[in-house]
């Protein structure tokens, strides 16, 4: 074990052993090969023998195939390796339990690895079906959208609700520039929106740390905000397609999912930012709103979060005012605001607070003295960990890519709701529960978001 693995380019980040840390975890992936470069799409017959497949099953659609799909089909014809591919012929592809069902009737029973051609949906439809079938994975992207390249959950929607379901990871990931520098800018933004959200995670995660005793590794930390300052650098690129701002903002979206299973939690790539998308993601399941990319709504959750955050920074905890708040707080109304907010989906969320009790007041109290106790290392932690709202708005913008709510249709009052229930929907300590400890949640909503 070296102090420096957080440095290491990401190809030597994938060894079996891992690396043993000071944070008493062995970090590890099962991750084998990441090949990210102008052509490497060539690589795929030879991770197709080195992760033991001799017949492929292929999964695109019906734009993937042309992005990727139809030249990774030649490349393993004159390979001579056998293949079935399966090119969803609807429009769009929905992730729920239709295009599974599809996939898996699709599924040809002699193939032994599994390749799927896209990015956000195909890649967590393949995760399941590799998981069912127990067939490694190889993902060749088409555009470098989202964080899921190496995480081993799939986002679905199970029986009408918004869920992450444990699936298998990608064995293999394959990220040709020449094909992700093609793709559609709103999808590069996404991605590039996505990676932004890791200024928030890696605060919060620290913040967490320090208030809940929460595990924390400096190390995942490091190595994200390597992989974050590495996109930054380069952003101003990104528009024009350049080969290596593509190629920080896919090894930074692959990273994440690394620094995930490393850490063994999502913190590392995941936090307040991300429940403003999935609430979003919620309410359009709900009352079939418009649906918008992952990652184009979590870079404006990034925003909003920052604007929350410099909030924070100008507050002064009040001990009585807490304590008063919280008890005026009422769990039935709660209930009733929540159901409200989101209709069927309200369920999962109040069975969440039965079991985590995060409204209890006695654990309040022990919250709220850690945090007056440990109110300088936390303001210390914002100004250590967070640019400014307008500075990460400014390069969003540079690259035509939304800044605001408004721009997806989404109205200020939902803003504001959206933004309360943040700190109900995972049982993760974030900015908008800090600030219901604190007693300033409702306060903070009403000026921010008026
Ligand atoms: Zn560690
Ligand atoms: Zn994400």
């Amino acid at each position: 074990m070296t102090e420096f693995w957080e440095n290491f380019p990401l190809s030597q980040l994938l060894c079996e052993e891992g690396f043993q840390c000071e944070c008493g975890k062995t970090h590890k992936t099962t991750l084998k090969y990441v090949d990210i470069a102008r052509g490497a799409l060539q690589n795929l017959p030879l991770r197709v023998r080195q992760l033991g497949g001799s017949h492929v099953q292929m999964y695109c659609d019906q734009n993937t195939w042309f992005a990727a799909g139809k030249q990774a089909a030649a490349l393993l014809k004159e390979a001579q390796i056998p293949y079935d591919c399966y090119s969803f012929p609807q429009k769009k592809v929905y992730a729920d339990a239709a295009p599974v069902g599809q996939a898996a009737m699709h599924f040809h029973c002699k193939s032994d690895i599994i390749v799927g051609v896209g990015c956000g949906t195909i890649n967590d439809i393949c995760k399941i079906i590799s998981s069912l079938t127990g067939r490694p994975y190889i993902i060749v992207a088409t555009a470098p959208s989202m964080d899921g390249f190496a995480s081993d959950t799939s986002s679905m929607v199970v029986d009408g609700l918004k869920s992450s379901l444990p699936a298998s990871s990608a064995q293999a990931i394959i990220g040709d520039t020449n094909i992700l520098a093609a793709a559609p800018a709103e999808m590069i933004s996404a991605g590039f929106g996505d990676m932004l959200a890791k200024y928030i995670s890696i605060c919060e995660w620290r913040i967490s740390h320090e208030i809940n005793g929460e595990y924390y590794c400096p190390h995942v930390a490091q190595l994200v905000r390597n992989s974050l300052q590495k996109c930054i650098a380069y952003s101003g690129k990104i528009a024009e397609r350049d080969h290596d701002a593509i190629k920080n903002v896919m090894e930074g979206l692959t990273l994440s999912g690394i620094a995930m299973r490393f850490a063994g939690v999502t913190r590392p790539a995941s936090g307040m930012e991300h429940y403003f998308s999935h609430l979003w993601d919620m309410r359009a399941l709900e009352f079939g709103w418009e649906e918008h990319l992952h990652g184009i709504q979590v870079g404006i959750g990034t925003i909003l979060s920052l604007k929350v955050y410099e909030y924070l920074r100008t507050v002064k905890p009040n001990k009585e005012k807490a304590l008063a708040t919280v008890a005026a707080f009422s769990v039935k109304k709660w209930e009733e605001e929540i159901y409200r907010f989101l209709g069927k989906s309200a369920q999962n969320i109040i069975a969440l607070e039965q079991k985590e009790r995060k409204f209890d007041p006695v654990k309040h109290s022990v919250r709220l003295d850690i945090i007056i106790d440990k109110w300088p290392i936390v303001q210390q932690i914002i100004a250590e960990e967070l640019p400014a709202a307008k500075e990460i708005s400014n390069l969003l913008k540079k690259l035509g890519a939304k800044t605001t709510p408004e721009e997806l249709g989404i109205d200020i009052k939902t803003v504001k709701q959206t933004f309360i229930t943040t700190k109900d929907i995972r049982d993760k300590y974030i900015g908008s529960r800090l600030l219901w400890d604190l007693g300033l949640l409702e306060e903070a909503a009403e000026k921010l978001f008026m």
